[in-house]
């Protein structure tokens, strides 16, 4: 979370309640605790007031994030709130809950029945990241040293493509390793497969391969990836695995392309993340991780708490959290079923394919990538259009009407180019993509009879958009 200080303070410090009654008469620190309580409705009314320009999470085409779920789901979560998802013998109900969730997961993801996976909820991908790149180097580090490499002679490291989520980066720094990048050119970007296992050695503790680069919504070639492996793993004692952070392909690609095996099915995938709070459908945060079996997830690294006179195997970075953003996805999983999730993701798909399609023929773009698998529209200017105007602007304007749209440099290596991204959810109809490309035609009309300019035309902003 943001780290804040004494610097972050405003030096307008109080709050002034405008609604009528007594308890309006008096201001409300912003940075101390207030000495007297305020009646109920007065707190309500004053957080309330301070989010009103917030801008609406629904317009917000940044976020992978779930910005709708349906009212009895909001119910339902709402009235278990209290629930402690850690205390198993307490609330062994919901317990259960949590590994129907992780069984159907682990269904949908194809684990093969001779193995024995093992899964378990998180916050979000971040922390189902940490687990899994942990499990990764605990393992590592026990068939290296019965090998008997000197693993305290190097850092130990991880490969990945360039197009990484930031949560790579956090999980490499916290825990000592080596975050070794694997440079995405024009071509592929996505994991280069002619060059990836170049990076690989015996500090190599795994291979991420991703279902869904946060940067363009592309997908990394995990089949490629697992053959290459293979190979690699039949010319060596120092064999390397692959983790695939699915953050947001795991709860697409099963419905919308059953066929594309980057799943269990493919042998050296030991481990596979996803985020349930993204194509899953759940508010955030929620988040998942499953092992193909037992051999991968090392005994030293679970923690065991009381479960109905026994004991639970878990493992986890935080300790308490609420059950219900469990209770949530097993909501969906109940209501939506198979089919519900598909026909939610066909819908999302299509107004994805056809806002491409009309964003093509604005004649402008160049797209980077058209909805083809994730309904993630990303495209840039086209070189040869030499516009006065930048995405940058592009956004702004588009933020006039509410729209939240980002625009950003992709990551190192191709990072020239500038692109503008669309996270095409559930809850954005084809009637708001209509509305959304009305909005665009006129923001571009009025750029390009716009003759200020109040920046560089080069100015790289970046708006941070990595999430
Ligand atoms: C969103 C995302 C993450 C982080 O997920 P959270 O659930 O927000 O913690 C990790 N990897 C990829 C590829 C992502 O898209």
């Amino acid at each position: 979370m943001a780290l804040y200080g004494k610097h972050n303070q405003e030096k307008h410090d109080v709050l002034s309640p405008i609604f009528g009654s007594v308890s309006e008469d008096h201001d409300l620190p912003k940075y101390k605790l207030n000495q007297t309580p305020v009646e109920p409705r007065i707190a309500y009314q004053v957080i309330k007031d301070q989010l009103l320009d917030e801008g609406n999470a629904r317009l917000n085409l940044a976020t992978f994030c779930q910005t709708y779920m349906e009212p009895e789901a909001i119910q339902l979560m709402s009235e278990t709130l209290e629930k402690n998802a850690i205390d198993k013998s307490e609330y062994p109900r919901t317990a259960e809950i949590e590994n129907r969730c992780v069984n159907m997961m682990a269904d949908l993801w194809h684990a093969q029945p001779e193995e024995e996976f093992l899964g378990t909820s998180t916050v979000g991908s971040s922390e189902a990241c940490m687990l899994g790149g942990l499990a990764m180097k605990f393992a590592w580090r026990k068939r290296a040293e019965s090998l008997g490499l000197d693993t305290s002679a190097q850092k130990p490291n991880l490969v990945i493509s360039t197009g990484y989520q930031v949560c790579w980066e956090k999980f490499c720094t916290y825990w000592d390793i080596e975050l070794r990048t694997v440079p995405m050119d024009k071509e592929h970007q996505s994991l280069n497969m002619e060059t990836v296992m170049d990076y690989v050695d015996p500090y190599t503790i795994g291979i991420v391969g991703i279902m869904g680069i946060t940067y363009t919504g592309r997908y990394d070639n995990i089949k490629q990836l697992n053959d290459l492996v293979e190979a690699y793993n039949s010319h060596t004692d120092f064999k390397v695995y692959i983790h695939v952070d699915a953050a947001s392909g795991g709860f697409y690609a099963p419905f919308m392309e059953p066929e594309i095996a980057w799943d269990f099915r493919l042998k050296n995938v030991i481990s596979i993340n996803t985020s349930g709070h993204k194509y899953g459908l759940v508010y955030p945060g929620i988040g998942w991780i499953l092992w193909r079996d037992k051999a991968f997830l090392p005994e030293e690294l679970i923690f065991r708490v009381s479960y109905l006179g026994g004991e639970i195997p878990t493992m986890a970075i935080n300790f308490s959290r609420s059950a219900s953003q469990i209770i949530g996805q097993y909501y969906n999983f109940i209501r939506y079923g198979y089919d519900g999730y598909r026909a939610i993701h066909q819908r999302t798909h299509d107004v994805a394919l056809y806002l491409a399609k009309e964003i093509k023929a604005l004649d402008c773009f160049e797209m980077v990538n058209d909805g083809a698998h994730l309904p993630i529209i990303c495209y840039k200017q086209k070189d040869a259009k030499q516009q006065e105007w930048t995405l940058y602007d592009l956004a702004d304007r588009l933020a006039m009407k509410g729209w939240q749209v980002p625009a950003y440099p992709l990551p190192a290596d191709l990072d020239q180019t500038e692109v503008q991204r669309l996270v095409v959810r559930a809850d954005f109809g084809m009637g708001m993509a209509h509305d959304y490309i009305e909005d665009m035609k006129a923001a571009i009309a009025d750029l390009d009879r716009a003759h200020i300019l109040f920046h560089e035309k080069k100015e790289i902003k970046n708006y941070g958009f990595t999430h």
